[in-house]
């Protein structure tokens, strides 16, 4: 099977968070944590994030409110979202300036406007998005069948979304790991090339298909 980059979305979760990352210490697994910007006013969910990072797992920023994807709101709000959660995370934040849009599960022009793309790039932003999705969000009994029946179909490395969500399905999370790496397969600690369209400001190919245009005012 393919190398696998986890990624876990929407949180922290005070209650769901704790366990994804005691699952992830006792499998010496690494992943990458994208954060809902609003839900760090909450202590608790912030001293999460202070351990996933802690724990060696890098840190991103998912919007401040996760509300309709950035690609269809207006420029001064969708740039609003990125930077309000830049500054929640303050020290939190890698270096590398991590952000990953909102879309769905689904790639395209939805994910950034014009405005939101020009704020990336001007502020050295890596965008990390995602080539794999079991809808772990939707589905929280089916997914571990998903994500098993994705890894072995693969044939390039997989960015793995996953949902540090209250909706059960993270109870399943330590055996579809286990399954995985019965597998053989190996957990990466970077996102493969692919998935990061933006790379420290610099546009790499596919960053234009992640971009609309900004809406007439
Ligand atoms: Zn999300």
């Amino acid at each position: 099977m393919q190398p696998i980059c986890l990624s876990f979305d929407n949180g922290p979760t005070p209650g769901v968070t704790e366990a994804v990352l005691e699952v992830l210490a006792r499998r010496r697994i690494p992943a990458m944590f994208f954060a809902v910007g609003e839900r760090l006013r909450d202590p608790a969910a912030r001293k999460l994030v202070e351990r996933a990072r802690a724990e060696g797992h890098p840190v991103g920023n998912h919007t401040l409110t996760h509300g309709a994807p950035l690609g269809r709101r207006g420029g001064t709000e969708a740039v609003h979202e990125i930077q309000e959660t830049d500054a929640l995370l303050g020290p939190l934040r890698e270096p590398e300036r991590l952000f990953r849009p909102n879309g769905g599960g689904m790639l395209g022009p939805h994910l950034l406007n014009a405005s939101a793309a020009a704020h990336l790039r001007a502020g050295g932003h890596t965008v990390v998005l995602w080539n794999a999705v079991p809808r772990d969000f939707a589905d929280p009994e089916g997914w571990p069948e998903t994500a098993l029946a994705i890894a072995g179909a693969a044939t390039a490395p997989l960015l793995m979304v996953l949902h540090d969500l209250p909706n059960g399905a993270m109870r399943h999370l330590d055996r579809v790991l286990g399954m995985l790496a019965d597998h053989g397969v190996r957990f990466l600690a970077e996102p493969p090339a692919e998935c990061v369209p933006l790379r420290a400001g610099r546009p790499m190919p596919g960053f234009a298909a992640c971009v609309s245009e900004d809406p007439m005012p």
